[in-house]
């Protein structure tokens, strides 16, 4: 096509496979020639568009895209993990994650836990064999923190590599393979995409890792769909204007919040009295995140009341859509873990999860005061 008539705006190719010549053609693809396509299970141009614009957001020199959050992870673990290895995962982790990580230990990965403002937990984990460390960024849903490079460095020195589930923080406030990391991952479900209307994952890293990952994504079906990755392709085009929006709108939501009657706790890194503030601050100096975990007096009677009140706010239980949106984490997110399990962690029944959006803060203000009203009243 000549060249001042190219569309502007990609295209899509929902094609589930590509025609060969004849069979030298056909055999050339797997010699590599320039066909680079032939089932769509395997790759697509708009995955590898995709994909394209993420390595570089990242800073990675391999991105892969998969069918969700979910299989990005499980893409990994099915990579480097098995029976007889053995991970050393965060206890600060999307529920979800916790329970597949149970479900491996169930198939005979050996599992050890730590916390990642304990990183001597690291060192002495890593004394033993490990083949794999899973921290999150930002973690979900109560937006701790994790020093990457800290913990970077000694899964270098351990020579284990440390995956990052970046999809909190996005590549704008924080680049984990910069920072010590090998594999990044990311559910393109949340901010990525930005409009919650597509379930994608990512992972990406250093390319020695590629041939270990990426295979399992066409043998075990975690492929992405055409038409889902041309919608977060064109979401990340203003990922940035988004997520800065978002989390100035979370900052501010956090302080109001700090200063309303029966709000027992609130957690957004920007706050002062966030255990992790100063090291968000030197790690993260563009920002951390558009979530705020916020618990209510009156335990779940008062969740109900908030959400009951602040009708402008809808629940949904995702994240990352341009508009603010409200979730419950021990009924949604952290669900698979026992009340007592979410206890310890701090994941309460009074515990909401905000995402906020790109609207004006006044709007987001009203709304939650309309919440706080029907949370005060109800006591
Ligand atoms: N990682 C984190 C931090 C998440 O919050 C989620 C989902 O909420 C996932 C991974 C899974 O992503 P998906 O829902 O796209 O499978």
């Amino acid at each position: 096509m000549n060249g001042t008539h190219r569309p502007l705006a990609p295209s899509i190719h929902p094609s589930s496979v590509f025609n060969f010549t004849d069979l030298d053609d056909l055999e050339s693809y797997f010699t590599g020639s320039d066909q680079v396509y032939l089932y769509a299970r395997d790759g697509h141009p708009n995955a590898d568009d995709l994909a394209s614009r993420l390595a570089r957001l990242e800073h990675a020199d391999w991105a892969s895209i998969t069918s969700s959050g979910m299989s990005s992870i499980a893409a990994v673990f099915l990579g480097l993990l098995g029976p007889g290895r053995r991970i050393v995962a965060s206890r600060w982790l999307y529920g979800k994650t916790i329970v597949l990580i149970r479900d491996l230990e169930s198939r005979g990965t050996q599992v050890s836990w730590f916390t990642p403002d304990c990183p001597e937990d690291l060192e002495r984990e890593l004394e033993q064999p490990a083949h794999l460390v899973l921290v999150e960024t930002v973690s979900n849903p109560l937006v701790r923190v994790a020093d990457i490079g800290r913990l970077g460095n000694i899964c270098q020195t351990a020579g284990v590599p440390l995956a990052v589930d970046n999809t909190f923080a996005t590549p704008i406030f924080a680049r984990p393979l910069e920072m010590g990391a090998s594999i990044v991952i990311e559910s393109l479900t949340k901010l990525a995409n930005g409009h919650s209307d597509a379930t994608l994952g990512l992972v990406a890293g250093h390319s020695s890792l590629k041939a270990r990952i990426h295979p399992f994504i066409s043998l075990y079906g975690l492929n992405s769909s055409p038409f889902d990755c041309w919608l977060t392709s064109r979401g990340l085009e203003t990922l940035e204007l988004r997520v800065k929006a978002a989390e100035s709108n979370a900052c501010q939501l956090a302080t109001f919040l700090a200063g309303q009657q029966g709000v027992e706790a609130v957690h957004h890194p920007s706050l002062p009295g966030h255990p992790d503030h100063s090291l968000t601050v030197r790690t993260m100096p563009m920002g951390s995140c558009n979530i705020v975990a916020f618990e209510l007096a009156g335990g779940r009677g008062g969740a109900q009341a908030f959400i009951r009140g602040c009708q402008e706010f809808t629940l949904s239980p995702s994240l990352g859509h341009t508009g603010t949106t409200l979730s419950y984490p021990a009924g949604t997110s952290h669900r698979g873990l026992s009340a007592s399990e979410r206890e310890a962690e701090g994941i309460g029944p009074g515990l909401l999860r905000v995402s906020t959006g790109i609207e004006s803060f006044e709007i987001i203000q009203a709304g939650f005061a309309k919440g706080m009203l029907a949370v005060n009243q109800a006591r």
